[in-house]
């Protein structure tokens, strides 16, 4: 490839400010924040506008140069890290919000906007509307977000984040751009169907199927009251049937479960986190009544909480954000899996073992998403970024879990490429060969994010 002649094609099409091909540009770009290897880039690129995006395709189509799209690189497992070169599209300049629709509820926002920026915009301008967001940092985008299948405060309720995609419009490989859902019959972006769904081929997919430019988020009541209830449990094995009693009562908002070794107070219990929500504080003292009866009735004790926790509780983000204080250096990776609930016991107890064989402080969490209809689990190891035998240490857990999470039945989360090759081991030989014809069929030239989710066959 002439580097410099594409150079000049990129700079015509985004001005000269908003492309580097400079090692100090390019530095962050070949790296994330989790345990990953750092893997080389040849550009990086920040369109403002569709057609820019498009021509941006269009040229790397031509040249067969691969395009890794990113939104605010913070899945933790590499997956924005280019895994053949290439160009990084930084999708952060495409930022406008287009659209809120208070009868529809549905935000309308280009890829770039972030989740933290939808949140204080709502919050100022359409305060009675609440955004579905991760417990990720504010600079996480929301395309990057529901399009790895991301779960928030709302899933327990309304299902993971990719369930809440109204519409996209993407730039396909071969540079058309597409529009999905309502929004390619109809002016209102409010709903996927009911025509075929493609929508899904997009999501977890790891931006080999195209590159989003839009996308229309669902949005939801907020209430007025939001309070946390703790519970506390002595034994794993206990956790689905006390999971079962709380959905029963269809009063919960949130819930979460954590068991770590560190602090020292949270050895030795699962905690279990329970979010209520009402419109007086009547209704929320009632709830957290029932809530008290769930969890005797469970073998669970109810934990009445200082303020000072409490509040963090409220505030969020919790768990994930705080392991990576309790080792020097900062690094924390998790493996995140969707789990069936009747396996989450044995995860839990043979999670906290890889953990100990790894010297890691055992740090493990669960979600619920729709019901007990999928537990997401988190498996977290922290690491010294400046230790490279250390950041090796906590690959190698990761591995483990991965297997451990398959060997389960449960499928490995966001998973970094290495976790990519364990699931397509275990996939249905006909549903690998279905995506690769997909693929094949829209990227006869495999330009996006090669390396990801790559078929042997
Ligand atoms: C402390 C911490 C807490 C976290 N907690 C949560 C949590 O509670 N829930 C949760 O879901 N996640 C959580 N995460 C994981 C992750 O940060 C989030 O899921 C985040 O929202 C991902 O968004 P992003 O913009 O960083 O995506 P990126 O990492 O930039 O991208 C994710 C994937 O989508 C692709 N992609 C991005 N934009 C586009 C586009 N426009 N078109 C096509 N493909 C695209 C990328 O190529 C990549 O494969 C957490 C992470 C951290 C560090």
């Amino acid at each position: 490839m002439d580097k410099n002649k594409i150079l000049r094609n990129l700079e015509k099409i985004v001005g000269k400010d908003f492309v580097s091909n400079k090692p100090e540009d390019l530095y962050i770009y070949s790296q994330d924040p989790g345990a990953s290897l750092s893997r080389p880039t040849d550009f990086v690129i920040m369109p403002k506008t569709v057609e820019e995006l498009q021509n941006i395709v269009k040229l790397a189509n031509a040249e067969k140069i691969p395009l890794v799209p990113m939104g605010g690189g913070l899945t933790l497992s590499g997956l924005v890290i280019p895994v053949k070169g290439g160009i990084v599209v930084d999708m952060k300049r495409m930022n406008k919000i287009i659209e809120i629709n208070e009868y529809s509820k549905y935000a309308l926002i280009e890829a770039g906007v972030t989740t933290g920026q939808l949140l204080s915009y709502l919050n100022e301008s359409y305060p009675n509307l609440q955004p579905p967001v991760p417990d990720a940092p504010p600079s996480a985008t929301v395309a990057g977000n529901v399009l790895i299948h991301g779960s928030g405060y709302l899933s327990q309720k309304y299902g993971d984040h990719g369930a809440m995609i109204n519409g996209l419009e993407v730039v396909l490989p071969n540079g058309d751009i597409c529009k999905l859902g309502s929004c390619s019959i109809s002016p209102f972006w409010f709903a996927r169907g009911p025509i075929p769904d493609l929508i899904g081929l997009f999501i977890s997919s790891f931006g080999t199927m195209g590159i989003i430019s839009k996308v229309s988020i669902q949005l939801f009541d907020k209430p007025k009251f939001r309070e946390v209830v703790f519970g506390l449990l002595k034994d794993p094995k206990d956790i689905p049937n006390i999971l079962l009693k709380i959905t029963e009562t269809g009063l919960a908002e949130d819930v979460i479960l954590g068991m770590q070794d560190k602090p020292d107070w949270m050895k030795g219990y699962v905690f279990v986190i329970a979010y209520v929500t009402g419109e007086s504080q009547e209704e929320i003292d009632s709830h957290i009544k029932t809530f008290k009866r769930v969890y005797r009735k469970a073998n669970a004790r109810y934990m009445k909480t200082p303020d000072r926790i409490r509040n963090v509780y409220l505030e969020k983000p919790i768990f994930a954000a705080a392991a990576a204080d309790y080792r020097k250096g900062g690094g924390f990776e998790y493996v995140g899996a969707n789990m069936p609930l009747e396996k989450i016991p044995e995860a839990y107890k043979r999670g906290a073992e890889i953990s100990k064989k790894y010297r890691i402080v055992p740090t493990l969490g669960s979600r619920l998403i729709g019901g007990t209809h999928n537990i997401v689990m988190f498996f977290s190891y922290s690491f010294n970024r400046a230790d490279t035998k250390d950041m090796e240490n906590a690959r190698n857990a990761l591995h483990e879990t991965n297997k451990l999470a398959l060997e389960l039945g449960g499928i490995p989360w966001k998973a970094e490429l290495a976790g990519q090759q364990l699931i397509l081991e275990k996939m249905d030989p006909n549903y690998k060969k279905l995506f690769n014809s997909i693929r094949n069929t829209l990227d006869p030239n495999r330009i996006m994010n090669p390396g990801n989710w790559e078929v042997n066959q």
